[in-house]
């Protein structure tokens, strides 16, 4: 039994010291339970939203595994000094992982978001790599309230062990929190726009700017009217750190 790891407190959201194998493990072992679990792929702005966002942050807090979906949050550990996260665990790589482990042990991974079209394109990119990938269902459907009944009549009968639902934070993860009971699936991830970066309507930044930790900056450049969202991600983010651990000292001393 892999054990859950310890939690990392940034700005008062909690998230999981995971590594991607640990993830994998636990993924397996939440298949093998059978009870519906949700997981969050936070990153700086998952943080940054949560801030002012109550049932959002409650909801990151709640979740079964919050992976360290962002570099920002294990340079922030480290700086904070809370528990060390060990490694990224991007939800782009998390999808293709398990695909891999869907074409290995037929895992049932029900595809839900993105614009039309797009789930479907990176269903087909997956299946040239893995060809046994299971897919339980794909469809883009919508976030909206007046949509969701359908949505849980769509899903329920095929009866996936993985939900990948593909809105956007926080919709996706407040859709999910909305629905688990109701879904009963083993696995609901909330995993933004990697069916985009899967299809190829978006690029990911190349290997050296990942290593440089400029995946940002690729993003602005590629998506210059997301300026507010990386604002947030990258320069806000780091502002509200720097002040928690200097509001911190002080309390401390
Ligand atoms: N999206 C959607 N319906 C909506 C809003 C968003 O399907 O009403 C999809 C959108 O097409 C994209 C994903 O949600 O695939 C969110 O992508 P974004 O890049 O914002 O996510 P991030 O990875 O930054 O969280």
């Amino acid at each position: 039994m892999q054990p859950i790891p310890p939690t990392a407190t940034i700005l008062n959201v909690k998230i999981h010291a995971l590594t991607n194998a640990q993830t994998l493990a636990l993924i397996e072992q939440f298949i093998a339970g059978g009870q519906p679990r949700q997981l969050c792929t936070v990153n700086p702005e998952f943080v940054v939203t949560a801030q002012k966002d109550v049932a959002f942050r409650d909801i990151i807090n709640g979740a079964d595994l919050a992976m360290p979906d962002g570099i920002g949050l294990l340079k922030a550990a480290r700086f904070l000094k809370t528990t060390p996260l060990p490694e990224r665990v991007p939800g782009s790589d998390l999808v293709v992982r398990l695909a891999e482990l869907s074409h290995q042990k037929g895992y049932r991974i029900y595809f839900l978001g993105a614009w039309e079209g797009v789930a479907e394109k990176a269903i087909e990119r997956l299946r040239a790599r893995y060809p046994k990938l299971n897919v339980a269902g794909c469809y883009a459907g919508s976030p909206a309230l007046e949509e969701n009944e359908a949505i849980i009549e769509r899903i329920l009968p095929t009866q996936p062990d993985i939900l990948l639902v593909a809105y956007g934070a926080p919709k996706q993860d407040k859709w999910i929190a909305r629905n688990l009971e109701r879904l009963q699936i083993p696995v609901c991830i909330g995993v933004g726009g990697s069916f985009d970066f899967l299809a190829g309507t978006a690029k990911r930044a190349p290997k050296w700017m990942q290593n440089l930790h400029l995946e940002w900056l690729h993003r602005l450049i590629m998506q210059p009217w997301r300026w507010r969202r990386i604002w947030n991600a990258v320069v806000y983010f780091s502002w509200l750190v720097l002040r928690s651990r200097v509001g911190g000292l002080e309390i401390g001393n």
